[in-house]
C-alpha cells in the first residue's frame, strides 16, 4: 500500500481544509476505499477520516428527513422514522451487506462506492476506468454481471449500491460542500453514465464532501425493494428493483416510481415505464408492457443477455405484488 497521511476531521470545515488537495480522499467506513488502496487502485497521499462529521438524522420542515453523510448504514436502517416512513430505504440497506459491513459503512461512502467489475480490480487487465485510454477487457471477457443499459464502448460496468437504487426512486437530493461553497445535487444527476470518461463516476468535484442526503416527504403508495442475486447470502445485484406504487380505488395507477440496480453504470430510473403506467389500469398486461418498454433499448453482451428477461420479470412481479397489496 502506498504510504499516506491520515487526518481525522471533527467538522466539515476541518475536513475541507485537509481534503481539498488533488491527492486527498475522504474516508468513511473504508469498506470499499481501503480495499481499493490495498489493491493499489486508489493511491491517495492524504486520507481525511470524516466518520465524525454529519452523523445525525433530522426531520425537516417538509416532512422529509435529512440524513448526515456520516450516519452508518446500520443506524439508517434501524432508525424508526426510516423504517416506518421509508421502508424501501431500510430494505435496500439490509439487502446490501452483512451486519459487520453495515456497522462500518457510511451513507456518504455508500453513495461513492465503486464498481465491482472484476477487471477493474485486476491490474493485469485493460480497464478504461482504472487507466483511461487503456481499453476494456470486460467487453469481450466474462461479462455476466455487466451493464445492459446506458453503457458505452469505453465501459460496461454496473453501479454496486443497493441504497442508491432506493434513493433514486425516492427523488432524494444530496448536499455537497467544497472550496466554492455548498450546492444541492438531484440524485438523478449524482451518478454519471460512462460515455468516453468512465473514470468520472459522479458529479461530485475534487475536494467536495458529501454532507447530507435529503429525502422528500414520503411518497403516497406502497413500496418494495427486490434484489435478485446469485446466492442467498450477500452478493451484488444481478438485477434489483426499487418501486413505489399508488393505485386508486378504481385500480388506476395514480403514481409510480421505479429504479433499477445491476443494469447500468448508475442507478437506472425507469422513467419510460413510469410514464406508461401513470393513468393506466393496474393489471398484469400494463406491468409487462411497461417493463418491456423500459428494456427495449437494452444492449446485451455475450454473457448477460439473461438480465433483460430477468429485469422485465422482476419489474412486473414487484408491481404485481404492490398492486395486490393495495387491493
Ligand atoms: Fe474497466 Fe469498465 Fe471495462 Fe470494467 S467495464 S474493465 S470497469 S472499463
Amino acid at each position: 500500500m502506498t504510504p499516506f497521511t491520515y487526518f481525522r476531521a471533527d467538522d466539515t470545515a476541518g475536513a475541507l481544509r485537509t481534503g481539498a488537495g488533488a491527492d486527498a480522499r475522504y474516508l468513511g467506513g473504508g469498506t470499499n476505499l481501503v480495499d481499493l488502496m490495498r489493491e493499489g487502485i486508489e493511491r491517495p497521499r492524504t486520507l481525511v477520516d470524516v466518520t465524525a462529521v454529519s452523523t445525525e438524522i433530522e426531520d425537516n420542515a417538509d416532512g422529509g428527513l435529512v440524513i448526515g453523510a456520516g450516519v452508518t448504514n446500520t443506524a439508517l436502517a434501524s432508525d424508526r422514522r426510516v423504517r416506518t416512513r421509508y421502508p424501501l430505504v431500510a430494505r435496500a440497506i439490509l439487502a446490501g451487506a452483512s451486519a459487520q459491513i453495515r456497522n462500518m459503512a457510511t451513507v456518504g461512502g455508500n453513495l461513492l462506492q465503486r464498481t465491482r467489475c472484476t477487471y477493474f480490480y485486476d491490474e493485469a487487465a485493460a480497464c478504461n476506468k482504472r487507466v483511461p485510454g487503456s481499453g476494456c477487457d470486460a467487453r469481450e471477457g466474462f461479462n455476466r454481471i455487466h451493464a445492459i443499459l446506458g453503457a458505452s464502448s469505453a465501459c460496461v460496468a454496473t453501479h454496486p449500491s443497493d441504497l442508491c437504487i432506493a434513493l433514486a426512486a425516492l427523488d432524494a437530493e444530496v448536499t455537497v460542500v467544497g472550496p466554492d461553497g455548498e450546492r444541492r445535487i438531484a440524485f438523478a444527476d449524482l451518478h454519471l453514465l460512462p460515455g468516453e470518461t468512465p473514470e468520472r463516476e459522479t458529479s461530485v468535484r475534487q475536494g467536495e464532501l458529501i454532507v447530507a442526503v435529503h429525502l422528500p416527504a414520503p411518497p403516497v403508495g406502497r413500496s418494495a425493494y427486490r434484489k435478485v442475486r446469485d446466492r442467498a447470502s450477500y452478493a451484488f445485484a444481478l438485477v434489483s428493483v426499487a418501486a413505489v406504487l399508488d393505485v386508486g380505488e378504481d385500480r388506476v395507477v395514480r403514481d409510480v416510481r421505479l429504479a433499477l440496480g445491476g443494469v447500468a453504470h448508475k442507478p437506472w430510473r425507469a422513467t419510460r415505464a413510469e410514464a406508461m403506467l401513470r393513468g393506466r389500469f393496474a393489471d398484469e398486461a400494463a406491468f409487462a408492457a411497461a417493463a418491456a418498454a423500459e428494456l427495449a433499448d437494452a444492449a446485451p453482451l455475450r454473457d448477460n443477455g439473461f438480465k433483460i428477461e430477468l429485469a422485465r420479470r422482476t419489474i412486473a412481479a414487484v408491481l404485481h405484488e404492490l398492486a395486490g397489496e393495495a387491493a
